[in-house]
């Protein structure tokens, strides 16, 4: 494991005459950042949002090809989508709910099974299945209507904290003086960098390959993980219209030979993958995208805001964290982020102003135990489920056996998969 540290200092400087204010930038077009502009936009404040192509509306997905880019999204997101008004707008007929999760050990027998079920559990369902395209196409559409938020195609080259905020520099030259900055510019976050806010950071050595299929058995609203012997994961997310979109975690080697094969060579590849568990519950599979591959890591940031003293700068979303998709969480932990720094704005005392460093320790502390939870146990299963020794092997499948017959651990696991968050 290589944990590093980067440390560098922020820089403290005046404000230039003739700029034009802002309530809050938010630096970054990804979900995380669409969502909270409009939030913040609809709060009231004046809002920009820089990123580059962010002018450039994203068509809404249609045909029976799917997007690349396909998410579980969990009752939390919902939650702040519906708050947003958009939920309402996405179209449903491209959304799959997800109502069982069946994940498999690498022991291959009955016993090494885990099944959560969202009518064990007395919920509707457990997440929905989408593209990362639809989300991001009805979130450009609400944009559109909100007259406080100003959306500006360029990026963040240096930044300067002053006494009432922030003066950013951008690419094309143009300066903004903003009271908050949210910083939704992803992993390799630049505004991170400038603070000189360290983080701790590990590759996984693994890739993730991603592609969609369809299948000739009904996926039954299930999404399906197994975990394979030498630390291997697949899974397999339901989506409508009879398909599934898999992630295969595996080295970047494997990744890098997976994503050129045919359909027939895939089919060979797939037949004899988990025993051939994977076409023998989901039937004959044809490929319906381009397989991607995406690298994995874990990161965490040691501050989710400005530095000491002087924060002024809230960190959300990849910028803050970033963990193994074997969870499906790191867009919904970096959402429920966006929820709690609208809940902390929204409900600020009169007298606080919107960069008040009370508040953003508000966020922070509020972030703090949720992303810590969810970055070790993602971390710990992965290991566990990659070790070899024989210690480590009869542990995940005794600890598989043991969490499927407990009502009681398996409801706790499904109310964390479902997250909460609170807008009151
Ligand atoms: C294979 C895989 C599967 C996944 N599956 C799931 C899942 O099922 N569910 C889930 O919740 N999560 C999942 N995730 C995690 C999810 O993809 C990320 O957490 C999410 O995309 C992060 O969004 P973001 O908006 O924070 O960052 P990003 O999407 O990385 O956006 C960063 C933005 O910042 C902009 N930017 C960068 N630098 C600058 C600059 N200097 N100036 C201006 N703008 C800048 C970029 O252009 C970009 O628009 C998965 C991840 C992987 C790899």
């Amino acid at each position: 494991m290589s944990e590093v540290q980067h440390h560098q200092p922020a820089k403290i400087a005046k404000k230039p005459s003739s700029v034009r204010p802002v309530d809050v930038v938010v630096v970054g077009g990804g979900v995380s950042g669409k969502a909270c502009a409009l939030g913040l936009a609809q709060l009231g404040l004046q809002t920009a949002q820089v990123a580059p192509g962010i002018e450039n509306f994203i068509a809404a997905p249609q045909g029976p090809q799917w997007g690349q880019r396909i998410y579980a999204f969990s009752p939390s997101t919902q939650k702040l989508l519906a708050r947003l008004q958009v939920w309402d707008a996405i179209d449903q007929s491209r959304m799959q709910p997800v109502r069982d999760m069946r994940i498999f050990g690498d022991r291959g027998d009955q016993l090494d099974t885990l099944h959560l079920s969202a009518f064990e559990a007395g919920t509707p369902l457990l997440a929905w299945i989408g593209e990362s395209n639809l989300i991001e196409h009805t979130l450009d559409q609400a944009s559109r209507f909100q007259s406080k938020l100003e959306r500006m195609d360029d990026s963040l080259e240096d930044l300067e904290i002053d006494a009432d905020g922030i003066m950013l520099h951008l690419h094309s030259g143009a300066c903004i003086h903003t009271k908050l900055l949210v910083a939704a510019d992803g992993a390799n976050s630049p505004i991170r960098s400038l603070l000189g806010i360290s983080h701790s950071e590990e590759s996984y050595q693994q890739s993730a390959v991603v592609v969609n299929w369809i299948c000739t058995r009904a996926h039954l609203e299930t999404a399906y993980q197994w975990f394979l012997p030498g630390g291997d994961i697949v899974a397999m997310l339901p989506l409508p219209n009879q398909q599934v979109s898999m992630v295969w975690s595996t080295s970047p080697e494997n990744a890098a030979y997976l994503i050129k094969l045919n359909q027939d060579s895939w089919v060979t590849e797939l037949s004899s993958l988990a025993n051939g568990a994977i076409t023998q519950t989901l039937g004959e599979l044809t490929l319906n995208s381009l397989p991607a591959a995406f690298p994995l890591r874990k990161m965490r940031a040691s501050r989710f805001i400005g530095p000491e003293g002087n924060p002024k700068v809230a960190l959300i979303g990849d910028a803050a964290h970033v963990m193994h998709p074997l969870a499906g969480q790191g867009l919904n932990l970096g959402l429920r982020d966006v929820a709690t720094l609208l809940h902390v704005l929204g409900q600020r005392e009169s007298f606080r102003p919107i960069n008040d460093k009370v508040l953003l320790r508000r966020y922070e502390r509020q972030r703090q135990g949720d992303t810590s939870a969810l970055l070790w146990v993602t971390d710990k299963l992965k290991k566990l489920f990659s070790g070899t020794s024989s210690t480590e092997k009869q542990l995940r499948n005794w600890g598989l056996g043991i969490v499927n017959r407990s009502h009681f651990i398996k409801q706790r696991l499904i109310e964390r998969a479902l997250g909460d968050i609170d807008f009151e």
